[in-house]
């Protein structure tokens, strides 16, 4: 078992582990590892150099909820349920429903999944 914020096996320091396999009570989104990914690299670099872990992962996670045909709720929030905030809409409300969260997850992230990362481009 990872520890929830360094991400490094509590037993086998030389183990680190995330994404959906981690068993964090995080939501298993690819947002979530996309701020675990860095972390996970950093620590396990901090191990191999007989350091502690320094780096510290708050359990932001993305959940993209759609609510109607060009509209959605860009949920963003970490362990304790706080907001997150990251993408550039932080100027709009992000506790509404928004077009561009639509278009970010219609036409960005749907082709960028389906074209790019199933055939294997990212
Ligand atoms: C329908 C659906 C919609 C989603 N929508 C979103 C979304 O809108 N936004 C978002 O952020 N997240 C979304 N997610 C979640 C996101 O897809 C996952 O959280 C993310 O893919 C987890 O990445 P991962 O690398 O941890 O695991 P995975 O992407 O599952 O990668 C694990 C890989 O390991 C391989 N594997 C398994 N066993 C073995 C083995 N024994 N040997 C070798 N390889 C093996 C698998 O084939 C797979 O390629 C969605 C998930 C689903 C199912």
């Amino acid at each position: 078992m990872v520890d929830q914020e360094t991400l490094i096996h509590k037993t086998y320091p030389n183990i680190v582990s995330l994404g959906d396999v981690a068993g964090i009570p995080t939501s298993k989104t690819s947002a979530a590892v996309r701020k675990q990914l860095p972390i996970a690299v950093h620590n396990l670099i901090d191990v191999m150099k007989g350091n502690e872990p320094s780096k510290k992962y708050n359990g932001y996670a993305c959940c993209p909820i759609v609510t109607d045909y060009g509209h959605v709720l860009l949920a963003e929030f970490d362990y304790n349920k706080d907001p997150d905030i990251t993408f550039p809409f932080s100027l709009l409300d992000m506790s509404k429903e928004q077009r561009a969260a639509w278009m970010l997850k219609h036409d960005f992230l749907k082709p960028m999944f389906f074209y790019g990362m199933l055939n294997g481009w990212m």
